[in-house]
């Protein structure tokens, strides 16, 4: 978990474990849900997706006959695939790729990339131009014109991406805080440095427990990330690399 250090005033009191609510964008900014979409298209375009992502995996089918690779069981489970004479299902033939590559604009060796990321969208693209249609337009939800929800009022989108994150309050006090989520306090507010280092090495943290010493040169240098990893060490928290000297490099 990644941890820094705050200073904020020693009455502050917002709850524990709780994200600071000046780091969430308020609930006036959220739009409605939109009633005819999940995620902005039209239920046809989010099939056709479906059906060119898999057009996209006989192209990735490829790479993985060359791998020893067994078929991926989406496609080895549908339900009227092309047989032998022995009714198995037979695996797509390289001449795939020679259409993949048109419809992508991508070239072969890139299909046979086995680190690629999927080109599902670029086929269903392409088929969209294929009818004479606008892939601008086709598929796009009418409703919310494709963001996926609606205003409640006009203008709250431009509010919401106006809308910028407070800091929580400075002052003396010492805390301690996650940063994995948006942010929230995991301390109780020390008056001292002291204070919240002798909290972090109390044995009472379990699992969040540090020595003494860590946990003073980790509020000293005020930030440390979730996880280092060091040769020496592997991977050690975050707390314990940065407060440490006999495991820095
Ligand atoms: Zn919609």
């Amino acid at each position: 978990m990644g941890r820094e250090v705050r200073r904020v005033p020693l009455n502050f009191d917002w709850p524990q474990n709780k994200v600071w609510e000046g780091f969430l964008t308020p609930d006036r900014l959220h739009e409605d849900r939109c009633p005819d979409c999940t995620r902005g298209y039209t239920a046809a375009a989010e099939w056709l997706q479906v059906l060119a992502s898999r057009m996209d995996m006989l192209g990735s089918d490829i790479a993985d006959q060359k791998r020893g690779r067994p078929l991926h069981p989406w496609l080895a489970q549908d339900s009227y695939p092309p047989n032998d004479a022995q009714y198995q299902v037979v695996r797509p033939s390289e001449d795939i790729l020679d259409l993949l590559a048109g419809l992508t604009g991508q070239d072969k060796g890139h299909l046979l990339n086995p680190l690629r990321g999927g080109d599902g969208y670029r086929i269903a693209r392409k088929i969209v131009e294929a009818a004479g249609l606008d892939p601008k337009a086709w598929g796009v939800c009418h409703a919310c014109k494709g963001h996926g929800s609606i205003e409640k009022y006009e203008g709250q989108r431009a509010e919401a991406e106006a809308w910028e994150p407070t800091d929580p309050p400075e002052g003396e006090g010492w805390q301690l805080w996650e940063t994995v989520s948006e942010g929230s306090p995991i301390s109780p507010v020390f008056d001292s440095a002291d204070g919240l280092a002798g909290w972090m090495s109390d044995p009472a943290q379990g699992d969040r427990w540090v020595p003494q010493d860590v946990a003073a040169k980790f509020i000293d240098d005020g930030w440390a990330p979730s996880f280092v990893g060091t040769p020496a060490t592997g991977l050690v928290s975050g707390v314990e690399w940065v407060g440490n000297p006999t495991t820095e490099q």
